[in-house]
């Protein structure tokens, strides 16, 4: 397409009209007789519109940094354009072939060709004249030797269909095969497809830089030259522009051609893509790929074990005692689920394992002889355990195991081979005495493993435990279900115990105690009733032990004695200072616990005197813990109250304590001593008590008389004081408060102490 674009003229106007008509004149006949000149006049500033490919750098390239279509045609056009007096664009071909290009009329000029061909519609071209002339050079792999020329198999790429046509008039021999991309080509050479690769010599230059197509080899001579012409459609119009730029052609100097040329083909315009730098680093980049993918595995195996460590230790924390490395009790019950499930087969039975008086050994030997002890156990029984086998420490002192129990043996085993040693442990370092071991078994049903439940089992276990604990002897026992029921009833016991303490379901009764020489009152014990609003009238034999075990017993103990202090209260006010014993657990008594301040505070909030309280402490209290006891019983003393050794001669009395321990009076209980054995020997005993008791100038009471030949036994033996069933039973309040006339005041003394 030729834009024609008229240039600004200026032109003088003359003053003369005559010179002016003549100039007018001479303009309208060059007009009309020089049409071609002023033509040319005016198409010294057209354009010209160009069609290239870009596909054949160096020749024909789209330049990344200025986004312009650039090489060795465009520098050839634009120069002879220039000498031509045209501009020149340059356009990017859209269509697949030149000869379609021919027939796009956006186009001036089409490049490049070497001759005049057809167009796609058929149309005759006329092409310029050469620009250059370009040397066709065959490329092959290194090595190969060509056939010759007239057998060669040649290929080319599509966009070379003018070239090839000419190759064919050159060389009819020769058969070429066309291909879309270099690519292709080079494959098809790589697989002998063909023999060789044409192409002009300057794209030569260009694509060989590839290092892929390293073992590719340029001939040394060029096949033939090329020309290097711009065509257009055959029309006045194109005619017109290629006679105009053939001037501009002529006007190129050689040195010019040659210098544009040697400058592209000098350039380094190759530019590496991912296959070259693949193909160059090849070896460097898979090496440095697997170094960095075992850095990479190493470093995510490093996280990895790491987690599973995390995760071990956490686990290890969760299900592991960290003293002494075996199961805890989340432990033990997981693996023990598991053991079942997989051995539904295996005999097992569970123990309960639990060291007598642990604390004491903590407080006698030191807290880390305590540890050591506990981590030889585990060491002993672990060392005679199979994997089938879980041992479990679920507190302090108390040690779980899941045993197979094939025949009975199997504990006298164990016994001898592991709890003996733990036993003599002291012993064997020679510094101590024997631990007693208390073990409840819990031999498993079938019912225990399908339906798996570890704590039932371990309840189990744990009551038969208790009732080797209660007993007060060491060894084993098996769980049988009444112990079971007696488990649960006991928890019905302690958990109901504030709601039956709030509804008044427990009661303060009072059992009277008598001077027989003097047939007084002299006072009552407090004891406590129990009608439970589920299991009935309970006794305090039943939960008294109960509630001792949980500490409970302190709560209830504070009961009574609010309840009695408060009766004592109301009765003062009625002009009776009566007394009574109120009974004082071992458990109450805690080094955290001030019992004397206590009950200082209790008489004074009810405004009573300190000897209307006795206070019975049971005798075995005073073997276990003797300093805090005796301190206990002094201080109670300082304040006024009266303290009795309650049970005295249970079985645990001892004659050393009685010098030891300061209390005010000694409480023999006669059914400990009349309940079995020869009655006439249980008489001598308690004649000479008696006897014993007057010597040191101690006081005494009798309890548990039954009848009137204890009775007068004990009164012929210088026994004034009693209480028991013969006198009277343990009697509500009311009641009580009717036999009031027999009951005998205390002198009220005045309160001056003050709390310690
Ligand atoms: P204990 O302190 O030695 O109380 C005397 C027990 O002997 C009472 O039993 C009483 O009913 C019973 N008894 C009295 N005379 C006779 C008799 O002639 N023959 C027989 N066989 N028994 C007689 P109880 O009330 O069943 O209490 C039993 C134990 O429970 C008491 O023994 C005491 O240790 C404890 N206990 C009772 N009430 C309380 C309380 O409120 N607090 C505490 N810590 N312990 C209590
Ligand atoms: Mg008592
Ligand atoms: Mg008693």
């Amino acid at each position: 397409m030729i834009n024609k674009q008229k240039s600004a003229q200026h032109i003088k106007l003359p003053d003369n009209r005559t010179l002016m008509a003549f100039f007018c004149t001479i303009v309208v006949l060059l007009c009309a007789f020089a049409p071609s000149a002023i033509l040319c006049e005016e198409n010294n500033n057209d354009t010209l519109t160009v069609g290239v490919p870009i596909d054949r750098c160096p020749v024909f390239y789209l330049d990344e940094s200025t986004n312009e279509v650039a090489g060795i045609g465009v520098d050839l056009m634009k120069e002879a354009a220039k000498e031509a007096g045209y501009s020149v664009t340059f356009k990017i071909i859209e269509e697949a072939t030149l000869k379609e290009a021919l027939d796009n009329k956006e186009y001036d000029l089409i490049m490049p060709f070497g001759s005049a061909i057809s167009s796609a519609e058929g149309k005759e071209s006329i092409v310029s004249e050469n620009l250059i002339q370009t040397p066709f050079t065959l490329v092959t792999k290194n090595n190969v030797e060509l056939p010759p020329l007239n057998n060669l198999r040649v290929g080319m790429l599509k966009s070379l269909a003018g070239a090839a046509e000419s190759v064919t008039q050159l060389f009819p021999g020769i058969e070429i095969t066309m291909y879309d991309t270099m690519s292709d080509s080079v494959k098809a050479l790589r697989s002998d497809k063909v023999d060789a690769l044409l192409h002009n010599s300057y794209v030569w230059s260009y694509v060989l830089q590839k290092p892929s197509y390293s073992d590719l080899k340029v001939q040394p001579s060029s096949m033939f030259s090329m020309d290097f012409r711009a065509g257009t459609l055959d029309s006045e119009k194109g005619r017109a522009i290629i006679e105009r730029l053939n001037g501009g052609i002529e006007k190129i100097p050689d040195t010019k051609r040659q210098a544009i040329v040697l400058d592209y083909t000098t350039r380094k315009l190759y530019k590496y893509d991912l296959s070259d730098y693949l193909y160059q680093y090849g070896v460097a980049i898979v090496l440095g790929t697997l170094l960095l993918i075992s850095i990479v595995t190493a470093v995510l195996l490093r996280l990895r074990n790491i987690k599973m460590e995390q995760e071990e230790k956490i686990r290890l924390l969760i299900d592991h005692d960290s003293l002494t490395g075996t199961y805890n009790y989340h432990g033990f019950k997981k693996r023990v689920e598991e053991l079942l499930r997989n051995n539904p087969d295996v005999p097992y039975l569970l123990s309960y394992n639990n060291i007598k008086d642990f604390k004491y050994i903590n407080d006698n030997m030191g807290r880390s002889a305590g540890d050591e002890l506990l981590k030889y156990w585990v060491n002993t029984s672990v060392n005679s355990m199979s994997d089938e086998e879980a041992m479990g420490r679920i507190d302090s002192d108390r040690f779980v195991v899941l045993r197979r129990y094939d025949k009975q043996e199997q504990i006298s085993k164990d016994d001898v081979d592991v709890l003996e040693p733990v036993r003599n442990y002291f012993i064997n370092k020679g510094k101590g005495n024997r631990i007693q071991i208390c073990t409840g078994i819990y031999v498993l049903t079938p019912r225990d493993y399908r339906q798996i439940d570890v704590d039932r089992m371990l309840d189990g276990a744990r009551v038969a435990e208790e009732k080797v604990r209660l007993n007060r002897k060491e060894g084993y026992e098996f769980y049988n279900p009444e112990q079971w029921r007696k488990g649960k009833r006991d928890a019905e016991i302690i958990s109901h115990l504030t709601t039956a303490i709030e509804t008044g379901e427990i009661q303060v009764w009072y059992q009277p105690q008598v001077n027989i020489r003097k047939n007084e009152i002299i006072g009552a014990e407090a004891l406590c009733r129990w009608n439970h609003s589920k299991l009935g009238w309970l006794q305090p034999s039943e939960f008294i032990p109960v509630l001792e075990e949980t500490d409970a017993i302190y709560q209830l103990d504070q009961y009574v004695w609010e309840t009695v202090c408060s009766d004592l209260k109301r009765w003062n006010e009625e002009g009776h200072n009566w007394t009574v014993s109120v009974n004082l657990s071992r458990r109450d008594i805690k080094d955290d616990r001030n019992i004397p301040g206590h009950f200082f505070d209790l008489i004074n909030k009810y405004n009573i005197n300190s000897n209307q309280l006795r206070i019975e402490i049971t005798e075995s209290a005073y073997v276990e813990n003797p300093e805090l006891l005796i301190s206990t019983t002094s201080k109670l003393r300082k304040y006024g109250f009266q303290v009795e050794m309650d049970d005295f001669g249970s079985g645990y009395s001892s004659l050393h304590m009685l010098k030891e321990v300061p209390v005010d009076r000694i409480k023999l209980d006669l059914h400990f001593l009349s309940g079995g054995g020869d009655p006439e020997r249980s008489r001598i005993i308690v004649s000479h008590m008696i006897q014993m008791m007057k010597s040191l100038d101690m006081n005494m009471i009798v309890e548990g008389v039954e009848n009137k030949s204890q009775a007068e036994f004990l009164k012929t033996k210088g026994c004034e004081e009693m209480q028991g069933f013969y006198f009277y039973k343990p009697m509500s309040v009311e009641e009580f408060e009717k036999i009031g006339d027999k009951i005998k005041s205390v002198p009220v003394k005045k309160r001056t102490r003050k709390k310690q």
